[in-house]
Parts: C-alpha cells; structure tokens; sequence
C-alpha cells in the first residue's frame, strides 16, 4: 500500500483511461495495470506485494523493512526504484465515496472525455494552478464550469488566473466550499455548496465534480533519506531519475507535480530501469 492505494497504484481507482497510447478506444485503469504488471511478469519480473515502512539508504546493500516486521530482518538491494505515488487530496463530502467515479474525479484529463460530463454544467474545487488549468479543460466537454474556491482570490500563476476569469464558460464561485454530493443513487446530479462568509448553502445542478485541492507525495518512509522539496516530492536531478544517493533512483509522481499522466509516470519509469541498469554494470 503506498497512501492508501494498493498496488498499481491510482490508476487502480479510476475508469478509462483516454490518453495513454495505443489504446484508441479508451482502456479502464485496473485493466491498463494488470496488463503491465502481466507484461512484466513475462519479461522475468519476480513481483513481491509488500507494504514498505522504514528504509535506511545510508548503507549498501540498501535495507528496507516491511510494515509490522520493522525490527525484522529487512529486504536487502544494491539499487532501489523508488514509484509510490501521489494521493490526490479529497474534502470527504458525504456522497462523495457513493459517487465516486459516478461524476466525481481527482483529475480532469483523465476523466473529463467521459460521455456522461459531455454538455452538463461541471464544478472544479480549489483555486491553484491545477483547478484552473482543469477548469479551463473541461469546458471543452461541459455546457459551464464552475470554479468553487474558498477564497476570494486564485492562488494560481497570473497568466492562467487572466485565462480562467476570461472565459466566458467558466463560472467564478467564491468564499465557497463544497458540503455534500448528490445524485439520483447512480450518478452524481447536485452539489450542496456553502458560502464561508455568510454561511448560506445553495445547490448547484451538476453531473461532474473535480477536486483539485492539491496530492500528497507518498514519501513518509523516505523523508529522512532522500532530498524532498518544500511540498514533500522527491527531487531528481534534472533529465534523470536520480535522487541525491546514488543507487536510488525515484520514477512517475512521487517525483512529478507536473504532468501526472500515465504516460508520462511509464515514461520517467522507462529512465528509471536504464539508469539502474548502468548504475549495476558499472
Ligand atoms: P495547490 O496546493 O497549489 O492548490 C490547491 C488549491 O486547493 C488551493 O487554492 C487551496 O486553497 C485549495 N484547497 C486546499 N485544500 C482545500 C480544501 N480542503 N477545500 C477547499 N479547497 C482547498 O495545488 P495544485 O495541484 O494546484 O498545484 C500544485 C503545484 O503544482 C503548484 O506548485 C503548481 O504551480 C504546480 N502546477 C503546475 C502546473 C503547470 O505548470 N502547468 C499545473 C498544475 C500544477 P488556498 O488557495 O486557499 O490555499
């Protein structure tokens, strides 16, 4: 478990998939996974399921430690990978577990092609530069947006606050948050907001709900490791997998704020095998 996802990690929790190559028609993400993990298997991968609690990198072999056995005898390695993820951050809205992946998402580019967000009034929660990039997004697919933030003013860079208060199908909801998420038992069809400064509630007729609220990097058992930036993601040196001990290698969002695809966590995982097979040969 890495942030309380199992293995395979976020894409285990989301439905299709529209954007990773080869797969015009769209792929569900448990299957996306399963089918990679057969591939690897195939290639001579030996796959071991554990939870991993405690590591200590200061000593080679590497020494890591299963969570419940910490004064065990740990798995030893000469180079780790190290690919736990990310953990979008949700509210926890009543409704929002029943509703989840039935109108409710933590991210737009993957799920805001879906058929049932096309032309409906959809709703983006947070004000960063992920809500407003979303937001701006989706409405190629919905009929409105509306950005729900907490504040009266965007936390994200100029240049795409300037965008998202343009554009004309995107609806500003300020000083609000969400309270609860409605729908019909099968799909989501309202939201329930609250105004924080005069705490009036109003309902908003939506068929999407999008949390941009921030992730959380799954790095607790490598804070006192491996160099972390300000928000916890591990820092890699620049067109390279490599983190600040050399042998540990960290690949997809653990280490990526940015772009956060499939594609893209395949790919730095793709650099991350090549780097640790040059840093074994050598
Ligand atoms: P941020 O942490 O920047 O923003 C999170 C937003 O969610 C904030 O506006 C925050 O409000 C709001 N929020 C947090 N918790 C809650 C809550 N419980 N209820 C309601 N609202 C909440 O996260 P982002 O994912 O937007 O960005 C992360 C980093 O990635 C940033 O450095 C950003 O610049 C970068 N990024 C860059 C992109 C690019 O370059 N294209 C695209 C996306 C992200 P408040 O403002 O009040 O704190």
């Amino acid at each position: 478990m890495a942030g309380g996802i199992a293995a395979g990690g976020q894409l285990t929790t989301t439905t299709d998939i529209e954007n990773f190559p080869g797969f015009p028609e769209g792929i569900s993400g448990p299957e996306l996974m399963q089918r990679m993990r057969q591939q690897s298997v195939n290639c001579g991968a030996d796959i071991r399921t554990e939870t991993i609690s405690k590591v200590n990198f200061n000593q080679k072999p590497f020494q890591l430690w299963r969570e419940g056995d910490e004064a065990g005898e740990p798995i030893l390695a000469d180079s780790v990978i190290v690919s736990t993820g990310a953990t979008a951050r949700r509210p926890g809205l009543p409704g929002e577990i029943e509703y989840w992946q039935k109108g409710i998402s933590a991210c737009a580019v993957c799920d805001g092609g879906l058929p049932f967000f096309r032309n409906k009034p959809l709703a983006v929660i947070g004000g960063g530069d992920s809500a407003t990039e979303e937001a701006g997004y989706l409405t190629k697919f919905g009929s409105k947006v509306y950005l729900i933030h907490r504040r009266d003013k965007l936390r994200a860079s100029q240049i795409m606050v300037e965008r998202t208060l343009k554009n004309p199908k995107i609806e500003m909801v300020w000083d609000s948050v969400p309270v609860e998420a409605l729908g019909d038992g099968k799909l989501l069809t309202q939201l329930k907001i609250k105004n924080v400064k005069t705490n009036e509630e109003k309902i908003l007729e939506v068929s999407g709900l999008f949390y941009a609220i921030g992730h959380k990097p799954n790095t607790e058992p490598f804070e006192k490791e491996l160099d972390l930036d300000e928000t916890g993601y591990i820092i890699t040196k620049p067109n390279s997998t490599q983190t600040n001990i050399p042998g540990i290698f960290a690949a997809g969002d653990v280490q990526d704020k940015k772009y956060r695809q499939a594609i893209t966590a395949a790919g730095s995982g793709c650099m991350a095998a090549i780097e640790v097979e040059h840093f074994l040969s050598t």
